[in-house]
């Protein structure tokens, strides 16, 4: 029995983050990772999802600060993916892929969740002049109506801005305190999960560019994933930084999300 595969998709850009670049670089390592000897291609459900992963490369971008051309060519490269049935797992690059993304989804999907990860909100009206910062996806896909639900857990930077953006468009932001709080049996699916790894603390994930302690562990995003109810459409891994990484763990730690995403994702179809 052939089983239908899921899209893997490089987003090699970095010219929309703030503090440093090397994000740019994060798709080469989590697919390196991924495919390293050290590990195989079963996740912990057993199931053999490396071979699932149909591997679609890099969109091709220009990686220009701002740039609404790029954003385009991810909407259309997620589309064309979706529009052929298939499930997609994007890797980035920094968080501002997320809103182009988020663009090609809802146009699947009238009545979508995303369920957020990160250390922080990304909801700033614009950053240092840039809409299209990575600290600003969330404010550009829910002023564009891209999701009825928004979820974010993991949250510890989050300013008045941030916190008044959040009354704003009801997002439920839970931060690594109240994570206990966070009622998957509340969600209603289609899900999306956008998984930025400073969510996690930098003590299991250094390879990022803004380290903020007192993050989740491994194993409490992998509890999320599994708990995630379905079925889950789409999902991105953000904000690797090999430049920042120690041993590639990072890398290892983004390959392992990217299994055991997939895997829910063959799960709960
Ligand atoms: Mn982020
Ligand atoms: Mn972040």
């Amino acid at each position: 029995m052939s089983v239908d595969p899921i899209a893997l998709l490089g987003l090699p850009l970095d010219a929309n983050s703030s503090f440093m670049f090397g994000c740019a670089q994060g798709p080469a390592a989590i697919r390196a990772a991924l495919h390293s000897t050290s590990g195989n291609d079963a996740n912990e459900a057993a199931v053999n999802v490396t071979p699932v992963l149909d591997d679609i490369g890099d969109v091709r971008i220009s990686n220009e600060r701002g740039s609404q051309a790029d954003a385009q060519a991810i909407t259309d490269a997620v589309r064309d993916q979706l529009g052929a049935g298939r499930q997609i797992i994007s890797v980035g690059g920094d968080h501002s892929v997320t809103y182009p993304i988020l663009r090609a989804v809802r146009e699947f999907h009238d009545d979508l969740t995303v369920v957020h990860i990160d250390a922080h909100p990304d909801m700033y009206d614009d950053l240092d002049g840039n809409p299209l910062s990575h600290a600003s996806p969330f404010a550009r896909a829910l002023e564009q109506g891209c999701m009825t639900t928004l979820v974010q857990l993991g949250i510890r930077t989050a300013n008045q801005h941030q916190v008044d953006q959040a009354a704003r468009w009801n997002v439920t932001m839970l931060g690594p305190r109240h994570l206990d709080r966070f009622d998957p049996s509340a969600l209603r699916g289609p899900v999306y999960l956008s998984l930025d790894l400073d969510g996690l603390d930098p003590s299991c994930a250094p390879g990022v560019s803004h380290h903020e302690p007192g993050g989740l562990t491994v194993r409490e995003v992998l509890d999320v994933i599994d708990a995630m109810p379905g079925p889950l459409v789409g999902a991105d891994v953000v904000e690797l930084n090999p430049t920042r990484d120690l041993v590639d763990m990072t890398a290892m730690v983004g390959a392992k999300l990217v299994k055991e995403i997939a895997g829910a994702m063959l799960a709960r179809r």
